[in-house]
């Protein structure tokens, strides 16, 4: 059984890619675009895990990460930082701020969803949909 997956992401390429990334392994993709659209979306869709861009437009993401954690999900589903934040510290910046994981932006294709279902349970993982339009050779 694939995973919802709900994605925070202001940058639309950077939101796209990991989508349809996602969508090539039987994933479903919820997108926000700003903090505040993001935290609605995670009462209204009970991801299986959060994927939170830093820089957003409406919010920095070390503090949306807390608010997400102290709002008492039924599921405490990880949220993963995916940032191009990458100097020394930014990575340990986001732990300490609440995150479960980081994933370097720019975002790498080939490593992306091993990178992502290190997060999820096993029986969450999801399988290759050779049946999607354009995912052959990523
Ligand atoms: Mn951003």
């Amino acid at each position: 059984m694939p995973a919802r997956v709900l994605i925070i992401e202001d940058n639309v390429e950077n939101s796209h890619l990991m989508a349809y990334l996602l969508k090539a392994w039987g994933h479903t993709v919820i997108s926000a675009q700003t903090g505040h659209e993001g935290m609605t979306m995670s009462h209204s869709v009970a991801p299986d895990l959060i994927l939170c861009d830093i820089l957003l437009p409406d919010c920095d993401g070390h503090q949306l990460v807390k608010e997400l954690k102290e709002h008492g999900f039924l599921r405490d589903p990880p949220v993963v930082a995916v940032t191009a934040l990458a100097m020394v510290g930014d990575r340990e910046k986001a732990l300490r701020a609440g995150f479960d994981g980081y994933i370097p932006k720019p975002i790498n294709p080939e490593k992306f969803i091993g990178q992502v279902e290190d997060f999820l349970h096993p029986r969450l993982r999801g399988r290759r949909q050779e049946q999607i339009e354009g995912s052959q050779g990523l």
